[in-house]
């Protein structure tokens, strides 16, 4: 049984602005990129709190009516100087902008990816039309500027769409989360103009990024990782040997960054980042693993012999990367959380539709049983908690205040939740939650990996713990 997602909506009540509650004007899954909504927008959050201002281009047809209904707040705001006595709204209230965002990629997930998400996972291989899709949604460039041919969008739009993505397949939301959240933003916020010139336009449209840090012998101790750069004479460039391990999205990307030590006698202070285009001689995919869940996403063991890079591809400053590798991390953690959100909804979604409307036992459908209603109120509950940490990470990173402990507090949680949830949700569904026609047991695979990559569990405790004792600490 291959039961889709109630869709294209979810939690509407809670996530939505009042103002904000027209429906989408596209009848079905060809819907208009992304970026064609930022485009046509008006006023995005980041514009209210007094963010970065943004280049509104011309506005296609389609998206006028993102321009008609002006939120009250930002009516207020031209008139305003001083926002400071302005009630707060709940952390999940969405802007036009990102509401717009939630509702394209909901429809674009749910009518999409979620016919494909079990024959993927059964193939263990992301469709290749699929990707390129995802490059016509504008949905691998949401951050990058429109003058780089990316939607420019804010963070908290990519987090609403890896999490809209994670409630048809966690495997596609990964995709997204890596290429958006780690790659992209790194090229953004370091790359030289040179190198925004060159890769920015193609990684919004055609060419999908990888994040190569971990090695054999550095998982969660990353920066004792082995791959050595050396200089080439005269000035040159540089050359990698090493190998780099469970690289994601490896098999779909032309673009990596890999991150190698300059200068071990620095330790981590050697670290630095560099691109690394495939086709590079002495660059191979030496393994791609076979694994438990998200099983259509590739994760692959990467060789790297004598791969000389010209200076022109060093990512920012030599023996920086370290920095960089922690900064990237740390937002990518809400990404990560965002995917686990959204697998949790995915996960609870599928299963309350089968017990409410389709499972009979005793004479009535098993959703009505007092045992079966009380933990799905308990998990949905969860749910909400998850995601009203995962938004505040992301409002206060948009901000620029410190989110680093919400970061990690929110990925801990949200795959914890996603664990439990998804594991439920298989019991609900009994045998048929157990069986690989539906997608319940994929969810509760698909979990597992949230407590492990971008950093375990223990690890989130480690941050938890050691910025709670700094700040408590007389
Ligand atoms: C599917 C998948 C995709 C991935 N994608 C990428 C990618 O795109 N790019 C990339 O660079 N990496 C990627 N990784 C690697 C991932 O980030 C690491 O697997 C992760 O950081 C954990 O490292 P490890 O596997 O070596 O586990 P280890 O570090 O060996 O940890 C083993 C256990 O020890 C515990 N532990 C370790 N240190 C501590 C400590 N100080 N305190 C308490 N407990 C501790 C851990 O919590 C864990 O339970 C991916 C991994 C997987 C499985």
């Amino acid at each position: 049984m291959s039961t889709p997602v109630p869709g294209p909506r979810h939690l509407a009540a809670e996530t939505r602005s009042s103002w904000t509650n027209q429906e989408l004007p596209f009848p079905d899954w060809r819907i208009p990129p992304v970026s064609w909504v930022s485009q046509g927008r008006t006023r995005g959050w980041m514009d209210i709190v007094g963010g970065p201002p943004r280049s509104v281009s011309a506005t296609p047809r389609d998206v006028t009516k993102y321009q008609e209904p002006l939120r009250p707040l930002s009516a207020t705001a031209h008139r305003r100087s001083d926002l400071a006595d302005l009630t707060p709204t709940p952390i999940t209230h969405l802007s036009e902008t990102e509401a717009a965002m939630q509702e394209a990629v909901s429809r674009f997930a749910n009518d999409v990816v979620l016919p494909r998400a079990r024959e993927m996972d059964e193939a263990e291989q992301m469709d290749p039309a699929l990707v390129e899709q995802l490059f016509e949604q504008g949905l691998m460039g949401i951050e990058i500027p429109e003058e780089y041919g990316g939607a420019g969008m804010n963070f908290t739009a990519a987090i609403v769409g890896i999490e809209e993505l994670a409630r048809a397949d966690p495997s596609v939301s990964v995709l997204v989360d890596v290429h958006n959240t780690l790659v992209n933003t790194a090229v953004i916020r370091w790359g030289s103009a040179d190198l925004k010139r060159r890769f920015l336009p193609r990684l919004a449209t055609n060419t999908v990024g990888s994040f190569c840090l971990s090695e054999p012998a550095s998982g969660s101790d990353a920066f004792a990782l082995r791959t050595r750069a050396t200089k080439v004479d005269g000035g040159a460039g540089y050359r990698l040997s090493g190998g780099k391990m469970w690289i994601t999205n490896s098999i779909e990307a032309d673009f990596f960054i890999v991150f190698a030590n300059l200068d071990p006698s620095q330790a981590h202070r050697g670290i630095t980042a560099f691109v690394v285009e495939k086709g590079t001689p002495g660059f191979s995919i030496a393994k791609k693993e076979k694994k438990l869940g998200i099983r259509a996403s590739s994760t692959c063991v990467i060789n790297l012999d004598d791969v000389e890079v010209p200076p022109e591809n060093l990512l920012g400053e030599e023996g920086q990367g370290y920095k960089y590798a922690i900064g990237l991390l740390n937002e990518g953690r809400i990404g990560i959380a965002a995917q686990m959100t959204g697998l949790a909804l995915g996960a609870w979604e599928n299963a309350v539709k089968y017990v409410w409307n389709d499972r009979k036992q005793f004479g009535k459908l098993v959703g009505e049983f007092q045992g079966m209603q009380h933990q799905i109120a308990q998990s949905y509950t969860e749910i909400a908690a998850a995601r009203a940490l995962v938004y505040n990470a992301a409002r206060k990173k948009e901000a620029g205040e410190d989110f680093v402990r919400d970061a990690a507090m929110a990925k801990l949680y949200a795959s914890q939740v996603a664990g439990r949830v998804s594991g439920l949700a298989v019991e609900w569904m009994g045998g048929m939650g157990f069986v690989r026609e539906g997608l319940a047991e994929k969810f509760w695979r698909d979990s597992k990996i949230g407590a492990i990559y971008e950093g375990t569990s223990n690890i989130q405790l480690n941050t938890i713990a050691k910025s709670l004792q700094k700040e408590y600490t007389v």
